[in-house]
């Protein structure tokens, strides 16, 4: 017995330092991503569900490994969180952001607001109301053309750090989103004291709707609640004509997808959505 609790215990061993070398590898080119310029972004349309109009874009990061290939965020965003990288990552990603939207409203391009996600430690650094105003100054972008998406539970974490916080962002003249709004534990009265625009309800409400009752009630009670505090409901993860039909009968004044489109490589989006007639 004690010569395979040994063995076990070398077993682990290894595979926990195969792991912690695997972990180091990819933190290691996750710092030397931004230099080497690997990160993008990509765009996915937000619509306007009243007449089916472009009214954003939501600016999602990809990692272009030279060998690993194309790589999605879910897989190195809460990396770069734990080493600190993303403060420098969501500089490089505002930026770029602001750029691109400026791009494409200098070609007459008309998608409304250009959303960009904050990490939640990107949010509670006290340099943010500063590179937000950076970016919109070094691009050109109006500050009424930038949304910032942030969770509902990055806001919920320091209730009195983030009222001022986007108070702050507010005076800059950008609009603010709750993104993965339901999931964060928050009290629906509690957001009349955030200065909000917008509330994105969370994909795991949309997905079975309009199946399942329990989320047909959520997402019901989030669109009344939200308009009562004058808020703009936008929904996430919209695969089918039928959730879109429900939300569009629930009042839902944004919908967001892949129905309507994926996310997209600037090119892509402006071949797909900007084409000649459509501007
Ligand atoms: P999120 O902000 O909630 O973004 C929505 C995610 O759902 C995106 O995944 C998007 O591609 C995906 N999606 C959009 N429509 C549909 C749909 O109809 N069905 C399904 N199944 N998925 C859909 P993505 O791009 O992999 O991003 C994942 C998460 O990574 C984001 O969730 C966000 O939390 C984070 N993220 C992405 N880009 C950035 C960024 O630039 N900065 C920061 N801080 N976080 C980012
Ligand atoms: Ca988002
Ligand atoms: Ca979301
Ligand atoms: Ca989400």
């Amino acid at each position: 017995a004690k010569e395979r609790g040994k063995n076990a215990f070398q077993l682990f061993n290894k595979e926990m330092s195969v792991r912690a070398l695997e972990q180091m590898l990819l933190e290691n080119s996750l710092r030397h991503a931004l230099e080497r310029q690997e990160f993008e972004l990509f765009y996915q349309p937000q619509l306007s569900a009243a007449d089916n109009r472009i009214c954003g874009m939501e600016a999602l990061v990809r990692w272009r490994h030279p060998t690993r290939g194309l790589t999605a965020p879910g897989l190195f965003i809460s990396l770069a969180e734990q080493t600190g990288l993303i403060v420098p990552m969501g500089d490089w990603i505002l930026r770029e952001a602001c750029r691109q939207g400026k791009a494409w409203l200098d070609r007459g391009y008309r998608f409304g607001r250009i959303a960009v996600n904050l990490s939640p430690c990107q949010f509670l650094s006290d340099d943010l109301p500063a590179a937000i105003d950076a970016a919109l100054a070094q691009s050109g972008l109006p500050p009424s053309m930038l949304e910032l998406e942030i969770t509902e539970s990055a806001i919920m974490q320091n209730q009195q750090a983030a009222t001022a916080l986007l108070k702050r962002m507010r005076e800059l003249g950008v609009t603010i989103s709750v993104d993965d709004f339901g999931t964060g534990y928050s009290s629906l009265a509690s957001l009349k004291q955030y200065p909000l625009d917008t509330l994105k309800i969370d994909r795991s409400f949309v997905k079975d709707i309009p199946y399942d009752a329990d989320n047909v009630a959520i997402t019901e009670a989030i669109i009344a609640i939200a308009h009562k505090l004058r808020l703009r409901v936008v929904a996430e993860g919209v695969e089918s004509e039928e959730q879109n039909a429900f939300l569009r009968s629930a009042g839902c004044d944004v919908i967001q997808g892949y129905l309507h489109g994926r996310p997209l490589p600037p090119a892509e989006i402006e071949s797909r959505w900007f084409a000649e007639g459509e501007k």
